[in-house]
């Protein structure tokens, strides 16, 4: 952590600043420049608030230096996390893997034949909600596991795998026996008691970063999942809040390269919850593989008028095929294989 006094900063706020960093454990290197001094102190702990060195009087600006995530940061495995599953399907490696389907299970006929489709057209896991967390109590609530049971053997039928929400702890076991990915969504990133649970288990998570969460905030949830010892994570940008009415949300796609660097783990990109709108999922879900995602998670509904959520963001078949050809093109120009 590097400390850099105010430039009036008297000799004995530096020295305050000093104690207090050594009281800390730190080992504190100082540099006395002409107007400026600053502090290097050494020998971070990962529980050390930088925000206590701020505020005490002298100091101008304090930098941290290591991150505070280890298990999730890039240096753990610099050479990348590759998730591998049963089928031979891989996520982190060569491959761009697209996982497809509705927002939520509805009906047998409706998964059946989104999972018919989605197949046809490349993807390789089936997505649907059997329980969803929506912003009214009355909306749709999801089919529960009677709609896990209807994904499994959809998705068995077509030659998927199975990515599904867990909302809570009690869902967790339930879940297991239908599931290959547990999907931790926006809303539940920071549901650290959710976390927790979910780093004993053994099955892969994807972590969907939550709707206001900075970067830095989803690889510490990243961590919590890892510290747990459940070391196959993979995160998801799927757009964040901002000023911006036009989309439902901001997919922020600059995220994809900023986790490739800090992290060792698999991007994916929701380019449907990143937006809202049907007609803007192809081009952010093309520009999220140029930008270097693993894959992407993507609503298709058979359909979508009379969908009972996300409809407006789900691409028809058609669509989503086409998609599919847009960016079997796009994968080999930046190095990635699709199949
Ligand atoms: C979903 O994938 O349908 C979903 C609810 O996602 P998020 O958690 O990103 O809102
Ligand atoms: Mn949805």
């Amino acid at each position: 952590m590097i400390v850099a006094m105010q430039e009036h900063a008297t000799e004995d706020q530096i020295q305050h600043v000093i104690e207090r960093l050594m009281n800390l454990g730190f080992e504190v290197h100082r540099s006395t420049g002409a107007r400026q001094t600053v502090l290097g102190a050494v020998g971070v702990r990962p529980e050390f608030e930088i925000s206590d060195i701020e505020v005490l009087p002298g100091v101008g600006e304090v930098h941290r230096i290591t991150s505070q995530y280890k298990l999730a940061a890039r240096g753990f495995r610099p050479e990348g996390t590759v998730i591998k599953f049963p089928n031979g399907v891989t996520i982190g490696g060569d491959e761009v893997v697209v996982m497809a389907g509705p927002c939520s299970v509805e009906t047998r006929e409706q998964i059946f034949a989104i999972a018919e489709s989605v197949s046809r057209a490349g993807a390789k896991f089936l997505r649907g909600g059997a329980f969803k967390p929506r912003s009214s109590p009355y909306s749709f609530q999801g089919m529960g596991e009677d709609g896990l049971k209807l994904m499994r053997e959809a998705a068995d039928k077509f030659g998927l795998l199975v990515i599904s929400e867990v909302m809570e702890i009690s869902q967790i076991q339930l879940m297991l026996p239908y599931i290959d990915v547990f999907q931790l969504g926006a809303r539940n990133m920071q549901n650290f008691n959710l976390l927790r649970e979910m780093g004993k288990i053994r099955k892969p998570v994807l972590l969907k970063r939550g709707i206001a969460a900075t970067i830095e905030e989803l690889l510490l949830s990243a961590e919590y999942l890892m510290a747990g010892g459940n070391y196959e994570v993979m995160l998801c940008e799927r757009g964040i809040r901002t000023f911006e009415t036009y989309t439902r949300n901001t997919m922020d796609i600059s995220a994809i390269p900023i986790v490739k660097k800090l992290s060792h783990l698999p991007i994916l990109g929701d380019p449907s919850h990143g937006t809202g709108r049907r007609d803007k999922v192809p081009p952010m879900g093309r520009a999220a593989v140029a930008a270097g995602a693993d894959g992407l998670l993507i609503e298709v509904h058979n359909c979508p008028d009379k969908a009972l959520s996300d409809g407006a963001q789900s691409l028809y078949p058609e669509q989503f095929e086409k998609l599919m050809g847009e960016l079997r093109l796009i994968a080999p120009a930046v190095g990635r294989k699709m199949a």
